[in-house]
C-alpha cells in the first residue's frame, strides 16, 4: 500500500485542534478500502491506562486501547462521549474518525519492562474494539499479545470482531504463559436489527463462528449479551434463541445487562429509535428520560426471565470485571498453585496453564488519559 498518496497532511494542528492538543499526530489517512473513514495515526506516549476502581480489594484496573473511535458504529456505544475530548462529535465522527496508536506495541513493551510493572491483568476491548476493521490494516494486536504474554501479564479481550480468529495461534500460545480470557460481544440475534443498530459489526453468525473457533483451541470463551434492548431483544423467544445459539457455539459462560444510555449517547440512540422504531419512543422516554440505567423494576424483571433460561441451556453466568467492564480475568479469581492447572483441549490433549503470581504494586504507577 502506498501511504504517501493517501496522506491528507502531516500536520493538522489548525484543522484538528483536539488531536493537535495531544501533540502527537503523525498524519491523517484515507484509503479506498475504508470509504468514508479517516485514520489519524498518532504516536502514543503510553499504552497502559490505569482505571480507578472503587477501592478495597480492587483499587484499580488496567486497560489498553489501541484505537479511539470505532467503525463498528453501535448506536448504543457508551464510549461515544470520549471522542469529544478530541473535538470530534460523538455521532458519525466516532464511527469514522479513528485514532490509531501506531506505536502502541513498542510503547507497551517498554512499560511492561519496567521493574515497577506489577503484572496485573490488563483488559482490551472495554472502551473501543481492538478488532474493529482498522485492525485488519494496522495489525497492532499481535505485538500487544506478544508483549503481554512474554512479560507474564495476564490479559482479557472483549470484542465484536471476527478478526480475532487471525490471532488464534498467538492467543493459544499466550495462554500457555499467562491467563488469557476471551469474550465475544453478541447481543442481537435478529439479522435485520443487528445490521441496523450495529451497522459496522460482523454478523451474529460470524461472531458465533468465532466463539466456536476459540473453543476449538481449548480456550474458554464468554458471550456478552450486552446490551439487552427493551422491547426489541428481550422477548423470551429472542433470549431463548440467543442462549441456544451461544451454547451451540460452545460458549463457556454468558453475561447480560440491560441497555444503559448515558447523556449524549441517549440522544444519538433516540434519533435512531425515532427513525426505525418510532412506536417505542414513548416507552423508552419513560424508561430513560431522567436516568441512564434501565429502571430497577425492569432489571429485576429481566433477571427473572434470564436466570432460568441460562440454567435451562446449561450455561454458566459469567463474571464481569467490576472496574474495567470487560471479562473478569481468571488471574483475579484464583492465583494458581505452583503446578498451574490442567486444561483439556477438544482433541483430548492436555496442556498446563502456568501459575500466576502478581508482582507487588509500585507506588509510581501513573494514571494516563491517552
Ligand atoms: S464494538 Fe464496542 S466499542 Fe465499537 S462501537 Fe460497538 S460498542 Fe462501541
Amino acid at each position: 500500500m502506498r501511504w504517501s498518496g493517501q496522506e491528507i497532511t502531516s500536520e493538522q494542528k489548525d484543522a484538528l485542534p483536539g488531536l493537535a492538543r495531544l501533540n502527537n499526530l503523525v498524519r491523517s489517512v484515507r484509503t479506498p478500502e475504508f470509504a468514508g473513514v479517516t485514520f489519524h495515526e498518532v504516536l502514543a506516549k503510553s499504552a497502559l491506562n490505569k482505571v480507578p476502581g472503587g477501592g478495597g480489594a480492587l483499587p484499580f484496573g488496567w486497560t489498553i486501547n489501541p484505537y479511539r473511535g470505532c467503525s463498528h458504529a453501535c448506536l448504543y456505544c457508551f464510549a461515544r462521549p470520549t471522542h469529544r475530548y478530541l473535538d470530534f462529535n460523538m455521532g458519525t465522527d466516532f464511527d469514522r474518525e479513528i485514532v490509531v496508536k501506531v506505536n502502541v506495541a513498542e510503547v507497551l513493551r517498554k512499560e511492561l519492562a519496567k521493574p515497577s510493572w506489577g503484572r496485573h491483568p490488563v483488559a482490551l476491548g472495554t472502551n473501543t474494539d481492538p478488532y474493529q476493521r482498522a485492525e485488519g490494516r494496522y495489525a497492532l494486536m499481535p505485538g500487544i499479545i506478544d508483549a503481554l504474554a512474554s512479560s507474564g501479564t495476564p490479559f482479557s479481550i472483549l470484542t465484536k470482531g471476527s478478526l480475532l480468529r487471525r490471532d488464534l495461534d498467538r492467543l493459544e500460545d499466550a495462554a500457555t504463559h499467562v491467563p488469557v480470557d476471551l469474550a465475544l460481544s453478541i447481543a442481537v440475534y435478529d439479522d435485520e436489527l443487528q445490521k441496523s443498530v450495529e451497522p459496522g459489526t460482523p454478523s451474529t453468525k460470524a461472531r458465533l463462528e468465532t466463539v466456536r473457533a476459540v473453543r476449538e483451541r481449548g480456550l474458554d470463551c464468554a458471550v456478552f449479551m450486552m446490551p439487552i434492548l427493551p422491547y426489541l431483544t428481550d422477548t423470551r423467544a429472542h433470549l431463548d434463541a440467543a442462549l441456544a445459539a451461544a451454547k451451540n457455539a460452545g460458549a463457556t459462560s454468558v453475561l447480560y445487562t440491560a441497555l444503559h444510555l448515558r447523556p449524549g449517547v441517549k440522544e444519538w440512540f433516540m434519533l435512531w429509535l425515532e427513525r426505525e422504531h418510532p412506536e417505542l419512543l414513548p416507552k423508552y422516554r419513560a424508561m430513560y428520560g431522567s436516568q441512564s440505567y434501565a429502571p430497577v423494576g425492569y432489571r429485576k424483571w429481566l433477571a427473572a426471565r434470564m436466570k432460568p433460561l441460562i440454567a435451562a441451556h446449561g450455561l454458566r453466568r459469567g463474571e464481569e470485571d467490576p472496574i474495567t467492564g470487560g471479562v473478569r480475568s481468571a488471574a483475579l479469581n484464583a492465583m494458581r498453585d505452583e503446578n498451574g492447572d490442567r486444561v483439556r483441549q477438544r482433541d483430548g490433549a492436555e496442556r498446563v496453564r502456568p501459575a500466576f503470581v502478581p508482582a507487588p504494586v509500585a507506588p509510581e504507577e501513573r494514571l494516563t488519559l491517552f
